[in-house]
């Protein structure tokens, strides 16, 4: 006999006996669930054998997971294995928020943590572990706070940095299991490959605007991010969610999925998302899957990997590093404020919907991804200062490297653009 099939032989015969009543004709398989709700500290006085089959679990947790020790895939078996077993999230927003949830009331032992933010009020549309009173604090701090007021039986450990080449294999090697909740690529392809170096399974998760995937990497024969993503796309291609925007009941939806392979994952039951790539269509509500095989030939986990140590990401991600100088001319909100009426012709290579949020009082608008259609507008500031603004500076710069190839004799980028302007000349334009 199994020790689980002893053991929970020894919980039903045991439990049913001080029950007083025998439910197996009643209720047939729904006799576990009675046994959870036995008294059990009267149970131990009366036995004290029974105390050593609960060794791992207190009676309180045997009471808070009652229903996971009715399942016939959990009981109590596995309720102790997610006891004794930990996960570490990496990024506590949109995703790590219902991951950390749930994770933490299903009663993993010890959930880590990985963030630097603070809380935002822009964070509370979807990152369900906050709340107002939390604007301002260390995310992590107010996670923590969070997650032992769900279930005190665990642990909550914080790593409040972001994770990096140099700390990342000596975090994840901590853990059982990672689940990827980050929302670049720099980091989603760092936790990659520090999965697969450190034998770590990698539950991913990426969300853009209604579309979510989820996946399982760094399983045996299974395949990485890198199988299916050898490359990043160019910086600026993608933009982030604070500039695409994200339906904020979408991280939930693929932050859950997440924490059910996770959960499925340290549990070993189910067929995990090992070999196939789930794509959430919030709009359409269509879930579709394809299946993606390990790639023999991928750097990584492939059969003669290259990259046997974490490389410079950013690097990686073509993301120029900050000290480099930009190729182009570039000016600061300060110097541009300083010009007041007088400024050069200023561009605004956003969407519309974002200069009804927030408005610099630009003398033309063209979203970024029209601008190659629509440089004859600007045929009268060619051989002039022209100024280029979005909202972070990113979409900018690329509009201006474009401006530069048709020839325009000083296309300048205005640093940071409408962020920079809210935080250090004008408060009254609004952060988005
Ligand atoms: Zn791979």
């Amino acid at each position: 006999m199994s020790r689980r099939k002893y053991r929970l032989r020894c919980y039903k015969t045991r439990t049913l006996k001080y029950n007083q009543i025998n439910l197996d004709g009643l209720f047939g398989w729904f006799r576990v669930p009675a046994f959870a709700f036995a008294n059990l500290e009267e149970l131990e006085t009366r036995n004290p054998k029974l105390e050593t089959e609960y060794m791992k679990l207190t009676p309180e947790e045997i009471q808070r997971y009652s229903r996971h020790l009715t399942l016939p895939n959990v009981g109590i078996e596995g309720q102790e294995r997610l006891k004794e077993s930990s996960a570490l999230l990496v990024g506590a927003g949109g995703l790590g928020a219902p991951l950390a949830l749930y994770l933490a009331a299903a009663g993993v032992g010890r959930i880590g943590l990985v963030d630097f933010d603070t809380v935002d009020v822009s964070n509370l549309q979807r990152q369900v572990l906050y709340g107002v009173e939390d604007i301002g604090r260390p995310k992590l701090e107010a996670a923590k706070e969070r997650l032992q007021g769900i279930n005190p039986h665990i642990q909550i450990e914080v790593h409040e940095v972001a994770l990096t080449s140099e700390n990342a294999l000596g975090i994840i090697s901590q853990y059982d299991l990672v689940a990827d909740g980050t929302d670049n690529f720099a980091t989603r392809y760092l936790v990659n490959d520090a999965c697969i170096l450190t034998g770590r399974p990698n539950v991913y998760g990426s969300i853009f605007r209604f579309e979510g995937q989820v996946s399982v990497f760094g399983a045996p024969d299974g395949p990485c991010y890198r199988c299916i993503y050898p490359e990043p796309p160019p910086p600026g291609m993608v933009p982030s969610c604070a500039e695409g925007g994200v339906l904020g009941v979408l991280p939930g939806m693929v932050g859950t999925l997440q924490a059910n392979e996770a959960i499925k994952l340290l549990l070993g039951i189910g067929e995990p998302l090992i070999g196939r790539l789930m794509l959430v269509d919030a709009l359409s509500m269509k879930i579709r899957e394809w299946k993606v095989p390990r790639d023999p030939e991928c750097p990584v986990c492939g059969e003669h990997p290259t990259v046997k140590e974490l490389i410079d990401y950013e690097e990686f991600c073509g993301i120029p590093k900050q000290k480099e100088e930009p190729t182009f001319s570039e000016i600061t909100v300060q110097e541009l404020q300083a010009k007041g009426d007088a400024r050069p012709f200023l561009l605004d290579v956003r969407k519309p919907y974002e200069a009804e949020i927030a408005s610099l009082g630009a003398d033309l608008l063209i979203p970024l991804d029209e601008l190659p259609a629509r440089l004859d507008e600007l045929d009268p500031y060619k051989e002039k200062e022209l100024i280029v603004h979005c909202r972070s500076g990113g979409r900018s710069a690329q509009a201006v490297k474009m401006l530069l190839e048709a020839g325009f004799a000083n296309p300048i980028n205005l640093k940071g653009g409408t962020l920079a302007w809210s935080e250090e000349v004008d408060a009254s334009v609004a952060t988005y």
